[in-house]
């Protein structure tokens, strides 16, 4: 007779409960996702307006985002997503776009607003890497505690300058972690540095709902099953309740994955949490974003681009993303797209605000940059999503590495609850991927993986 194979109960069909139950459904496990919704994807939905594919997250991703781009070929998705079709990357200077050639340190200093002194201290950018070494690894944000004692603010202005910190530094990684540079942590960037160099960003061909699906339709869902408490018993029994409509029931898996956010895995894991877990999650704090989706009638430009907003100029916008029609493609041919996303301070203190004044802030922002965009608009979408990115700033890589600690502690100890998600690793797509590969890791380690 063969053995059975253990079970393993995922919560959350996120980016990181899809990408760990595929993982472990690959290592020959039994797995079984529960969401809560009705749709899988979690923050990375996407949805058809007008014809139109609109998404919060964005479509922008990097030749460095390496796991998302092999998972999107996983799960057979090349064809549709892939290449990223490229994009230019432009800095609004004053009322000018000047285009800007990220291909290396020659090229940022070329940057228009970076002053050559200050651009020249650049040079030292890779050496600090080098010497770093491992403990910028992506896959182990634990690492990077040892260097998590000081901001990005700090840190640039102390080594390149304060020009070099408004044009580059901070816009490089504010608009996916919605942080203010004197508040995120260093560690952050230099992470993605490390990982992602001078990779080229690229617009994905096909919206991210389209990821999701494809990846839950080869894996046991059950969609609007909110789980509503597990716990850890003797002999490492864990028990699972879900509350799916007017059903409660009651599961027993070898292990369990939660891959919510960190306020909710504090909420379900609560009664087997120690107290140093829930201090953890307790700790993580979401950031808030707004981002609005406009429709336009005719594509501004021939090739997407990506126009960044210098920091300290006053826009509430941080970027605006611009992307024409083609056939086939999440924009209609001879349309265009533009996702104007606002700053994190613009969105933290305006997040309450009525819905037409946001859309009318940054349409105005908008034709500050575009002159005349607004006769050109056919619809906006506006998404506030309160809980968007947890915040990286200084100590979350020192809270990382504690928490880490305590889960090395608990599975020696024989328990068999997991957690995955962007929080724990880097707050992106890639982020949400890497954190999956890690606990699929772990599991397959603890309960020896059956392939
Ligand atoms: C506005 C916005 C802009 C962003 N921009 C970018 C960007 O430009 N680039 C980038 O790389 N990333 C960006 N991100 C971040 C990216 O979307 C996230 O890092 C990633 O999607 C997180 O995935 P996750 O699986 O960790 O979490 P989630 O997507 O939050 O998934 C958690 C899942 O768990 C489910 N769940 C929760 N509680 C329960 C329960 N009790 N029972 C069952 N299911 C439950 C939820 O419904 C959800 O589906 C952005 C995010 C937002 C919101």
């Amino acid at each position: 007779m063969t053995k059975p194979r253990p079970a393993i109960a995922v919560v959350g069909a996120g980016l990181a409960g899809l990408a760990t139950a595929c993982e472990l459904t690959r290592r020959g496990f039994d797995v079984a996702v529960f969401e809560r919704e009705a749709h899988p994807g979690g923050r990375a939905r996407s949805e058809k307006v007008e014809g139109f594919t609109l998404e919060a997250v964005g479509p922008l991703v990097s030749d460095g985002d390496r796991r998302l781009l092999a998972w999107i070929d996983a799960v057979g998705l090349s064809d549709e997503m892939l290449p990223l079709r490229p994009v230019l990357t432009k800095l609004a200077v004053g009322e000018k776009l000047a285009t800007v050639e990220s291909d290396g340190l020659i090229d940022i200093a070329r940057t228009p607003g970076i002053r050559p002194l200050q651009a020249l201290r650049l040079i030292r950018l890779p050496r600090l890497i080098a010497r770093y070494g491992d403990r910028l690894a992506y896959d182990a944000p634990e690492r990077g505690a040892s260097l998590d004692d000081r901001s990005l603010g700090d840190f640039g202005r102390l080594y390149f300058g304060s020009s070099v910190l408004s044009h580059w530094l901070a816009p490089r990684v504010t608009e996916t972690s919605l942080g203010r540079a004197d508040d995120l942590s260093r560690v952050l960037f230099l992470r993605r540095f490390r990982s992602h160099g001078s990779a080229r960003s690229g617009l994905l061909r096909s919206g991210l709902g389209e990821l999701s699906e494809k990846a839950a339709s080869g894996l046991a869902v059950t969609y609007r099953a909110e789980i509503e408490r597990i716990e850890c018993g003797a002999a490492g029994r864990i028990t699972f309740d879900v509350k799916g409509g007017t059903r409660s029931q009651s599961f027993s898996p070898d292990a369990v994955v939660v891959a919510t956010s960190a306020p909710e895995a504090m909420r379900i894991a609560a009664p087997s949490l120690v107290t140093a877990e829930r201090e953890s999650l307790a700790d993580v704090r979401y950031r808030p974003a707004i981002s609005l989706a406009v429709g336009l009638r005719r594509p501004f430009h021939p090739h997407p681009q990506h126009i960044q907003l210098p920091h300290g100029e006053g826009s509430p916008l941080e970027s605006v993303l611009l992307e024409p029609g083609v056939t086939g493609g999440r924009v209609p041919d001879g349309r265009g797209l533009a996702l104007l996303r606002a700053t994190g301070a613009f969105s933290a203190a305006t997040f309450d605000a009525p819905e037409e004044t946001l859309v009318k802030e940054l349409l105005a922002a908008f034709a500050r940059i575009h002159p005349g965009a607004e006769s050109a608009v056919m619809f906006t979408k506006l998404h506030c999503v309160a809980r968007a990115l947890p915040g990286f700033d200084v100590g979350r890589y020192r809270a990382i590495a504690s928490f880490e600690r305590v889960q090395r502690e608990l599975r020696g100890e024989g328990r068999r609850l997991y957690f995955a998600g962007d929080y724990l690793m880097d707050p992106s797509l890639e982020g949400a991927v890497a954190s999956a590969h890690r606990v699929a890791a772990a599991v397959a380690e603890d309960l020896s993986s059956p392939a």
